[in-house]
């Protein structure tokens, strides 16, 4: 108890305003932990509450969520059935456990009775009240004889809450550990605590009782930025959890949570469990399921998956909170959405690191792989937002012919960028995709002509990349490949245009087969070969720490793609990661000529 200097009333430990007189107190550490106790013969809970159910520790409940999700406000008042067969409503006018009267019947099955209710007690009793702060609404459920009459957070009157929601079972286990978690005597303006539970004994049986506050259900489609402020709410309300002791069941449910006006609220802790002490562990996990439920509310998904449509500091932001190590505290979580509420209003500061590296192999004679790496670093208000050209061109046609092709190729984007970067900031991102395959258009009839010209078969495969910001706009012709590294784990981005890819397609071989058959250097995409090419553009969105690997089949050809992400993921730098991969590649047999570009997205 916090004992006021001004009124000496006594307050609840972590009382930061007088109940009695609303004057600021000293403020308490914010582990105050409150043990759960047995209620003494004097508090209200007891006089009220006769036949009080065991508070003894409890296993997690299950709860269907659509029993336990009343909509108090919208559902029109149901009539109650004449007959009292099955598990009748009570009469209106009934009072439930000596203190709430029947106000309307809102819903109603055969296992469960909901009733809104007035407190009704002595004039002089405590009663359940709410902050009169629209801010802070925190709800104070009585904890001795004096009616708290200023928030003790805020320090704004109280004002009596009603109506208030009692739910009716006849099932007994229902509402066994909410006692725990009434004795904690929670206030927080994003907790709706449990007010009270008893029983009575009816003709049909005995029923239970549970009190709680009213709320509404969340709205089907929030926006994100809603779910994001919700996310605030949430992880200050469950870390006031944490400090009471209290951790969420192993699963949340609509229920869980619930609206008034503005704010979010963690109601129904049917599966709540209350501890001496929280494991870091059991912190880690609680704040586990708040960052999966605000990411189901964003995405419509039930669990973490790579593609969702979410902004890369939100993917971040989940990856880190449902994939990655977690956070032991919401505080923790809160922080960062914090900063992807702020990276949502300026561009991340984002810079490339690049390596590359070119060699012949161990058989081939000369290099008919041609590459370009193209940055320019622009800083503008603040934000650095660089743009990037990588390519590697792998030749074909043998004979000095086929290194032709690929120089190029690189040659013609090399000129289109360089006259045209400048545009590039009013680029939307469709005329970013259609500007890359005006190129590698140009490109393919570049070659075309030097072909017809020469009267010879050569022709040349294409990976290009170009980076803008967080985005990478890719495309590729024949079997050079295009990879994505990231949290440590790659994933090819393209399909190759070859012979093997169509039988490994179709289930004919495995991969490993393809990198093995006599066929293997069939493609049925390239430049040079017919005066128009297809030319299909992906996109990719980057975040901080992703790396794009660039290569031609002299790289894929020699190493299977675990073995590329070791190579990767063992470098220092992305020059380091490509000498590495190319002597590897050798190491491996070296048959053709070998091509990696390495680009690393960093924070600038
Ligand atoms: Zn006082
Ligand atoms: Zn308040």
């Amino acid at each position: 108890m916090t004992i006021c200097p001004k009124c000496k009333a006594e307050n609840r430990p972590e009382a930061a305003f007088c109940a009695n007189c609303g004057s600021i107190l000293l403020a308490q550490p914010s582990s105050t932990k409150l043990l759960p106790s047995k209620p003494v013969e004097s508090e209200p809970a007891e006089i009220t509450t006769p036949e009080l159910l065991s508070t003894g520790p409890v296993q997690p409940v299950s709860i269907p969520p659509e029993i336990v999700t009343p909509e108090p406000i919208s559902i029109q008042p149901v009539e109650p059935p004449v007959s009292l067969i099955g598990f009748a409503p009570q009469p209106e006018g009934s009072i439930f456990g000596e203190r709430f009267q029947f106000d309307t019947l809102v819903y109603q099955d055969e296992h469960e009775n909901v009733y809104t209710v007035m407190e009704v007690c002595e004039p002089l009793a405590p009663r359940v009240s709410t902050c009169s702060n629209p801010e802070c609404q925190t709800i104070h459920v009585p904890t001795g004889i004096e009616q708290e009459k200023f928030c003790t957070r805020c320090g704004h009157p109280m004002d009596q809450l009603s109506p208030l929601l009692v739910l009716q079972e006849a099932d007994a286990d229902r509402f066994s550990n909410q006692g725990q978690l009434i004795d904690l005597h929670l206030a927080h303006p994003n907790i709706h605590p449990p007010i009270a539970i008893f029983q009575q004994a009816l003709p049909g049986g005995t029923r239970f009782y549970l009190v709680t506050p009213c709320s509404q259900e969340l709205p089907a489609h929030p926006e994100t930025s809603k779910v994001l402020e919700w996310g605030l709410q949430l992880a200050d309300g469950l870390d006031y959890l944490h400090t009471q002791g209290v951790v969420l069941g192993e699963k949340l449910h609509p229920s869980s949570f619930g609206v008034v006006d503005d704010k979010i609220v963690w109601r129904n802790f049917g599966e709540a469990r209350v501890l001496p002490m929280l494991t870091d562990r059991e912190k880690i996990n609680n704040v586990r399921l708040l960052a999966l439920s605000l990411y189901s509310w964003i995405t419509g998904k039930a669990s973490y998956s790579l593609d969702s449509p979410l902004t890369p500091s939100l993917n971040r932001l989940f990856h880190q909170a449902l994939i990655g190590e977690g956070f032991n505290s919401g505080a923790k979580l809160a922080h960062q959405i914090d900063l992807t509420i702020k990276a949502g209003l300026s561009p991340l500061n984002l810079d490339y690191s690049v390596g590359r590296r070119t060699h012949a192999g161990k058989i081939r004679v000369i290099n008919e792989d041609s590459l370009l790496c193209f940055t320019v670093s622009r800083v503008q208000q603040g934000a650095s937002q660089p743009v990037g050209i990588f390519a590697i061109a792998d030749g074909m046609g043998g004979h000095a012919r086929g290194d032709l092709a690929s120089s190029l190729t690189i040659q013609t984007i090399l000129q289109r960028v360089v006259t045209e970067v400048e545009a590039f900031r009013k680029f939307s991102k469709d005329e970013f995709t259609s500007w890359l395959k005006q190129t590698i258009q140009e490109a393919n009839q570049v070659v075309y002509e030097s072909r017809i010209n020469a009267d010879n078969d050569m022709g040349s495969t294409l990976v290009c990349g170009l980076l803008v910001g967080n985005q990478a706009y890719l495309a590729h012709l024949g079997d050079s490949r295009v990879y994505m590294l990231r949290e440590k784990f790659i994933q090819q981005l393209s399909t190759d245009h070859s012979l093997v890819q169509q039988l490994v397609a179709n289930g004919e071989i495995s991969q490993d087969e393809a990198r093995l058959h006599p066929q293997r250097n069939v493609i049925l995409r390239c430049l040079g070969e017919n005066p128009q090419v297809e030319v299909d553009v992906y996109t990719q969105d980057l975040l901080p720490g992703d790396k794009l690997l660039l290569c031609s089949d002299g790289l894929s050809g020699m190493l299977d793609d675990l073995k590329i992400q070791i190579v990767s993921n063992e470098s220092q730098s992305p020059q380091m990661a490509c000498d590495y991969l190319v002597d590897t590649a050798n190491l491996a047999g070296g048959m053709d000529n070998i091509s990696i570009i390495l680009v690393e997205v960093i924070l600038a």
